[in-house]
């Protein structure tokens, strides 16, 4: 999943690679990871702030860029960016992630934002932001970040992980318990890796062997990064080995060859959390004890794991919310995650937001634009609403797309909308409708999915009775989809504005009517 495309209101891009991000006036690259840098082959543009580390990987990717679009960023560095509106400020920062990975801090009159990339944000990792903007448990930093953008990747993996030095060590001792093994195969292909095959290489005075012919991305990474660990001789002791595609497979075959030529077991190692997270078949009792990550476990296959994790779990991202204490967190990828963590749900909502919060500025809302009126809101969809509506395979035709109503109004196009996609007039697509149908929420009515997430209590129930009412209104719209799928797609909504869908979702006329409360309590 590609990360998000900043808010329409900053005039950057993060690590996004489109025809939105494109627009904006300046580009930043968090690492090399190939998530990150996808589209940059066609949506490049001057200038790209990266680390050199970042800036010489991409170029190994992607050999056709120009390495004229990169302008180098250091850890620790900052730049004053000049900018023909606003100038301002960026500090890169360690992400703890993969070399030369970067966490950014932008600093300007849009307000003061950090974007993590991906990173593993350890108590270490915090101290390096600047000391005004790290609180205490008691205490509140002195200046409030006002938005994250935070690498999420394990924000529902609530255990504690091992920090990589204490995983690094667990790979060492797995190596020394098997000393029988002639050869030890290390599944460390991933750029972020190099730190267990350097301490191999330190703590056992031998090389690595990596196959340039069979994995010359990985060769060409590590020449890059760590070149001195690299062995071209096959008979050292300790092989690189692909941690992708059927690995499970590869590691039966080569402990059956050694078996067939009456050779000790190898020694297959996954230093990974990939596995701890979403692959270890463990009872649900035994994955709440604490020491199943006190060292490297042995699954069916004899394969060897190890929690390495180069992303933070749900107890560091809470932590370090904690002491951040921003005003606003948006999950870069996957999409939504956020919403799930308990600091978020304690003190990211909208109903804290007062009308002249620079917040609004930041996403490019300006509340003194109309609103669509009463009659025109029952039935007006935004472009961005329909097409993130649109089911996927059967559903929405391109014809009854193109009946679908909007006049297309600025403010039409919801807030979380403009901040996930960035978007401006050029993407209002649906020209010629004259059909008015649907209309959700705007802005204001983030505010009551925020008051309905609980949907158990009085309001779920009531939101539930007026189901019907939904559907009513649905029916009367001209796009022939069933309940299910309307409430489906609404969820969908929700999530792609990292929100959390209510249970049961609320009614429209709940929707509508709270919006025009609402309204007219922040304009009065
Ligand atoms: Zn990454």
């Amino acid at each position: 999943m590609p990360p998000i495309e900043m808010p329409k209101g900053l005039p950057f891009s993060v690590d996004t690679w489109t025809p939105s991000s494109n627009r904006k006036k300046h580009h930043f690259l968090t690492h090399a990871h190939k998530d990150h840098s996808q589209g940059i082959s066609t949506h490049a543009s001057f200038p790209i702030y990266a680390t050199s580390i970042t800036k010489a990987l991409t170029l190994n990717y992607y050999p056709h860029l120009n390495e004229s679009l990169f302008v180098d960023i250091e850890i620790g560095q900052s730049i004053a960016v000049d900018d023909s509106l606003e100038g301002f400020t960026v500090t890169a920062f360690d992400a703890n992630h993969c070399p030369g990975a970067v966490m950014f801090l932008f600093e300007g009159a849009f307000g003061n934002i950090l974007h993590t990339g991906d990173c593993r944000l350890t108590p270490e990792c915090l101290q390096r932001l600047p000391e005004k903007y790290v609180g205490k448990i008691s205490r509140e930093p002195k200046c409030r970040l006002d938005y994250v953008f935070l690498d999420c990747t394990f924000g529902t993996f609530s255990s504690k992980m091992p920090s990589k030095h204490v995983a690094i060590r667990q790979v060492i001792d797995c190596i020394w318990n098997h000393p029988d093994a002639r050869v030890v195969y290390l599944t460390c292909d991933l750029l972020g890796q190099e730190e267990i095959l350097v301490s191999v290489c330190q703590t056992f005075g031998s090389k690595i062997f990596i196959d340039k012919e069979n994995n010359p991305e990985c060769f060409q990474s590590l020449s890059l990064t760590v070149p001195d660990i690299i062995s071209h001789d096959p008979s050292s002791r300790f092989h690189l080995f692909d941690g992708y595609p059927r690995l499970s497979e590869r590691a039966e075959a080569k402990l059956a060859e050694a078996r067939a030529n009456l050779q000790p077991d190898p020694l297959i190692i996954r230093p990974s959390a990939q596995w701890f997270v979403y692959e270890d078949v463990s009872s649900e009792a035994y994955k709440r004890k604490t020491d199943r990550f006190k060292e490297a476990r042995k699954d069916q296959f004899g394969i060897w794991h190890v929690c390495y994790s180069m992303h933070s779990s749900r107890d560091e991202l809470e932590w370090a919310l904690r002491l951040l204490a921003p005003r606003w967190v948006v999950s870069t990828t996957p999409e939504c995650r956020a919403m799930e963590l308990g600091y978020v749900k304690r003190h990211c909502s909208y109903g804290n937001l007062a009308p002249n919060d620079p917040l609004w500025k930041l996403l490019d809302i300006d509340l003194k634009a109309p609103f669509v009126n009463d009659e025109e809101a029952s039935c007006s969809a935004s472009p961005f609403l329909m097409s993130r509506l649109e089911p996927s395979g059967e559903g929405f035709s391109e014809k009854e797309i193109s009946t679908v109503s909007s006049e297309a109004k600025e403010s039409s196009v919801t807030l979380f909308g403009r901040a996930r996609l960035g978007l401006d007039n050029s993407t209002l697509i649906y020209e010629n409708i004259d059909k008015p149908v649907i209309s959700y929420m705007d802005e204001e009515d983030v505010e009551v999915q925020g008051r309905c997430a609980d949907g158990d209590g009085p309001e779920g129930r009531q939101q539930e009775s007026k189901l019907k009412e939904r559907e009513e209104i649905v029916k009367n719209s001209s796009i022939a989809c069933s309940r299910k799928e309307v409430g489906e797609n609404i969820r969908k909504l929700y999530r792609s504005m990292y929100v959390p869908a209510p249970k049961p979702l609320p009614s429209l006329v709940d929707l509508l009517n709270n919006r025009k409360r609402t309204k007219r309590r922040l304009l009065s």
